[in-house]
């Protein structure tokens, strides 16, 4: 029998892998069961389309879209919506009303503003829009090893953002993306994916202290989960 996977591409990152683009800024495709959701894109659309090329990522295939939060390094990529053919664009109720009237005025493009967490695809959610500060939603995939979240700045605090996932959704088993200045390492304990990614500071004390389940982020890499 065939084990169904959750597969990620990090299409846009800090870091590349050997002939890849970097550029400060994430961006993340995940598909499961034949669904593909582009998380982020990035902050242009140059380095995401050079990416997905080689990468050989059809934006084509995505039909949804999710924006974590309204920074240039996660939205700067936007355009891509014209890569894509009917796509649903979700994106927290916090962002501005010029942007998402922008966006709302493509013809391709139905966008669905957040506020709690929600399921948006089969065994796919977004957190919700959590913090205060800088508000921001993640996305949480439901996998038979646990809930798998993907950060794009983590501006709420990651430590919030996991807690908050894990009384929804039970169990994590991993986490990717940007966790910024996130500094309360032993909330990652138990984790059997930690990729920390785009603006995380404290990658190299992450990547030590958690070696055997933690792994570089680059834009080029794929991560797969069975789910
Ligand atoms: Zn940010
Ligand atoms: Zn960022």
């Amino acid at each position: 029998m065939e084990v169904m996977r959750v597969k990620l591409k990090i299409l846009y990152d800090n870091e590349a892998v050997d002939g890849f683009r970097s550029g400060w800024g994430f961006s993340c495709s995940v598909e499961k069961d034949g669904e593909v959701v582009l998380f982020d894109v990035g902050a242009d659309l140059e380095t995401l389309l050079f990416n997905a090329e080689k990468l050989s990522f059809d934006f084509g295939t995505v039909g949804k879209i999710v924006l974590s939060h309204e920074h240039g390094d996660h939205v700067g990529g936007i355009r891509v919506v014209d890569e894509c053919g009917k796509v649903e664009v979700f994106v927290p109720k916090s962002f501005s009303s010029g942007f998402k009237r922008r966006l709302a005025s493509r013809a391709n493009v139905r966008l669905i503003e957040v506020g709690e967490a929600r399921e948006i695809g089969v065994d796919i959610f977004t957190s919700g829009e959590l913090g205060t500060f800088i508000k921001e939603q993640s996305l949480v995939v439901k996998t038979r090893m646990g809930a798998v979240v993907v950060t794009g700045c983590a501006h709420p605090g990651l430590e919030k953002i996991l807690e908050a996932v894990a009384s929804r959704f039970g169990r994590i088993y991993g986490v990717v993306g940007g966790f910024h200045g996130f500094s309360k390492l032993e909330a990652l304990k138990g984790l059997e994916l930690i990729v920390p990614c785009h603006c995380t500071t404290r990658k190299r004390d992450i990547l030590r202290l958690y070696e055997k389940t933690s792994r570089r982020c680059a834009a080029g890499c794929t991560i797969s989960v069975p789910s």
